[in-house]
């Protein structure tokens, strides 16, 4: 008899891996919990208010590289990652925890480099350290993050509340923290580097959390599903699909790029569909709109932020079926990106 091969992680990817054991701790959970599957978990508090808690892992050789982003922007991404989940959900951050795991002979200097980026932000932000745990690493640096923030209820926004027929909109550009990996794998040093590129590396050492954004979108009663841009918006338009249980239709002309990206883009030959939509960590927040009431919406969002609220798609009601339009076109994602077919 041949004998199976037994199932790996790999069979599974990250969310069958979670799917598949994240099933028994959401049996019998109190009401008022909100438990695995949104950007943060949310407890009840005191009154009204509600407790956010949101954890992001970062690990040598698979979020970074150490030779590739300097200690003061590792510190400050560390925490930005997760104070990004916490807009996701409308609230305002207030406490930090942070554990690491050092690899023997790592320079004290570098943390006073990686604790500048962190102070830095955690000041911006009102956001406490608070305690962690520190020890030895066999492997490379891994850095974990937990982050408690704080929300009215009646604020509170879910990736499950999207309907078909809503808007799909993002609050920030898209793609530039991928254009500036692709860019940091290639290059050597930053120094010397012409502005488009720094940018771009920039966008993906030093994200921004759109917290004011964030705050701002869950007061509007007309924004039903929100969460933040973390895979890449094809990646994360799955999770409001599968929680909505809806489809989305993309027009990739409308898809929000920047001016430095689009020159990069343009210069090194990148599939500007592909960067877009399937790279992550642009840390911008990915909502969904009540069709009608998206004009006014986005006439408040440019008066507040001086940006636009780019509508993006729209929510189908045809079950975790994402598409991709250009031009009134089908597109579709081939195994080596996007693929273009006409009809
Ligand atoms: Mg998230």
């Amino acid at each position: 008899m041949k004998k199976r091969k037994a199932l790996t992680i790999e069979d599974l990817g990250e969310f069958g891996f979670i799917a598949r054991f994240s099933t028994d701790f959401l049996k019998n959970l109190p009401p008022t919990v909100l438990g695995i599957g949104d950007d943060c978990a949310v407890l009840p508090w005191k009154g009204r208010k509600k407790l956010l808690i949101t954890t992001d892992l970062l690990v040598e050789e698979v979020h970074f590289l150490r030779d590739k982003i300097s200690a003061a922007d590792l510190g400050h991404k560390a925490l930005a990652v997760n104070l990004s989940d916490i807009a996701a959900m409308g609230g305002r951050p207030r406490w930090a925890f942070l554990s690491i795991a050092i690899p023997t002979g790592t320079p004290i200097a570098w943390f006073d480099d990686f604790f500048r980026g962190w102070k830095r932000l955690g000041r911006r932000t009102g956001v406490h350290l608070l305690g962690g745990d520190t020890t030895a690493s066999k492997g490379g640096l891994v850095i974990n993050v937990v982050v408690a923030g704080e929300t009215d209820q009646r604020y509170l926004k879910y990736r499950s509340a999207a309907r078909p027929g809503d808007v799909v909109a993002v609050t920030g550009d898209l793609g530039d923290s991928e254009g500036g990996l692709r860019l940091i794998l290639k290059k050597t040093s930053p120094a010397g580097l012409p502005p488009d590129e720094r940018y771009l590396i920039r966008r993906h050492c030093r994200p921004r959390p759109h917290l004011e954004e964030g705050r701002f979108l869950a007061r509007q009663p007309e924004v039903r599903a929100m969460m933040d841009v973390s895979d890449g918006i094809d990646s994360d338009l799955r999770r409001i699909m599968e929680r909505s249980g809806c489809g989305v239709k993309i027009y990739l002309e409308n898809l929000p790029l920047s001016p430095a990206l689009k020159r990069c883009a343009r210069r090194l030959g990148w599939n500007l569909d592909e960067v877009a939509a399937a790279g992550g960590e642009d840390y911008c927040l990915l909502l969904t709109v009540a069709r009608n009431d998206f004009p006014a919406l986005a006439r408040r969002f440019y008066r507040r932020f001086r940006r636009p609220l780019a509508a993006i798609g729209l929510i189908t009601d045809e079950k975790n079926r994402l598409r991709y339009f250009r031009n009134q076109l089908p597109v579709i994602l081939g195994k080596s990106g996007f693929d273009h077919f006409k009809v």
